[in-house]
């Protein structure tokens, strides 16, 4: 009698996570073999826009695993037509695989919504169920799998394991954001690299360069986290309505806007790529804080992946801190990115009603909240804010 584990997924496409995340559940589950099955149409999560056919993923982590003794790819949820239903495969394997013992490995994603899948108790009659719970998982998070379990166990009789996850923790929405970004060397196998390259897979090959509006707006809002769009667009409109106020270029003003976040949806490791392939210097501070990175790699992606101009470049690489003697656009995208129609803080109203009618009034309110709000943390103040706001200061002072 062996172990099988069992891996299903849309491997979109297979990264080296996966690969880990193969060796590692081997390991802590002494399986004898592991059976990776993508998924034709999953039934649970649509495929992102432009992804690859099934056969096409198929091909990759075959790829991916050809040498690799243990692991096999299987076709057979591509064989059958519709959706990808998980007891059909299990119900396969089990015909296969009559004596051994069967362990179905799933995200944790997958696993918390376990009871919306087609006939989960059959599943749990037929198979072990794995998840992992990640590194970064908050209390809440382990929590909750910890209760799925154990309704999972009383009402399906499952027997379920939950492992620690030490294996990388990237993503394939990741891997292709940094296809995009073309920096993901060390997201994929050398061989799945090649083949995507080869065949302009995730776009790669395409120029981004000078995209007309419309265009321009698709390919930066598909590399958003989907809860980010509204306010991404909040700020684009914002921002241009700011510069036919002002009498700057409003599809300048645009452009940025629908940029300026393009690289916050990134990892930690994801950013500091991005930084070392851009030049960028980090302080410890940033490395700690890779979340304020976002302005000088969008910034650099901006300029490098879409071709943007120089004002644009600066106006994305200062949005988030503000700086001495501000360039027209510069400002009008802090203050959109600041008070774009889904923000809700207190002082926002003020802040609307100032950019109407005194530009730098606004932009020293917006400023000076920024401090308060640090100092009330007890956070370290952002160096270029102050010099942004005591520059403003002194300007009016000298008027
Ligand atoms: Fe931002
Ligand atoms: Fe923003």
């Amino acid at each position: 009698m062996g172990k099988i584990g069992l891996y299903g997924g849309s491997f979109n496409p297979p990264h080296l996570g996966h690969g880990l995340a193969v060796q590692e559940m081997r390991r802590q589950l002494g399986l004898d073999r592991v059976i990776l099955i993508p998924a034709a149409t999953p039934p649970h999560k649509p495929l992102a826009d432009g992804s690859p056919d099934a056969r096409t993923r198929l091909e990759l982590l075959r790829l991916m695993f050809q040498d690799v003794d243990g692991v096999e790819v299987d076709d057979l949820e591509l064989q059958r037509q519709g959706p990808s239903y998980t007891v059909d495969t299990v119900r396969e394997m089990r015909r296969r695989f009559p004596n051994d013992e069967l362990y179905l490995l799933m995200g944790t994603d997958m696993f918390l919504a376990f009871d919306q899948w087609y006939a989960p108790d059959e599943i749990c009659r037929r198979v072990s169920l794995v998840t992992v719970h990640r590194s970064e998982d908050s209390a809440a998070v382990c929590r909750q799998l910890a209760e799925q379990a154990e309704r999972l166990r009383r009402d399906y009789g499952a027997s379920v394991t939950i492992l620690d996850n030490r294996f990388l923790a990237t993503s394939s929405t990741e891997a292709r954001r940094m296809l995009r970004f073309r920096c993901a060397e060390t997201y994929l196998a050398p061989q799945v690299l090649a083949y995507i390259e080869a065949h302009h897979l995730y776009g790669v090959g395409e120029d981004w360069k000078n995209l007309p509006f419309a265009q321009l707006r698709k390919a930066s809002l598909s590399l958003h986290d989907p809860k980010r769009v509204p306010h991404v667009i909040g700020c684009c409109e914002t921002a241009a309505r700011l510069a036919r106020r002002w009498g700057a270029d409003e599809a300048l003003a645009a452009r940025a806007g629908i940029l300026h976040d393009v690289t916050k949806a990134l990892s930690k490791s994801a950013q500091l790529l991005l930084c070392e392939k851009y030049g960028i210097m980090t302080t410890t501070f940033e490395r700690e804080n890779y979340k304020l990175l976002h302005a000088r790699t969008g910034a650099a992606v901006a300029r490098d992946i879409f071709g943007e101009s120089e004002p644009v470049y600066q106006a994305i690489y200062w949005h988030t801190t503000g700086r001495a003697d501000m360039g027209l656009l510069e400002k009008l995208l802090y203050l959109a990115d600041y008070m774009e129609p889904h923000r809700a803080f207190d002082g926002v109203e003020t802040l609307r009603n100032l950019a109407e009618t005194d530009l730098d009034g606004a932009l020293l309110c917006g400023f000076q909240m920024s401090i308060d709000l640090l100092e009330s943390e007890g956070k370290a103040l952002d160096r270029y804010t102050v010099e942004a706001r005591d520059y403003l200061l002194h300007e009016r002072n000298k008027a």
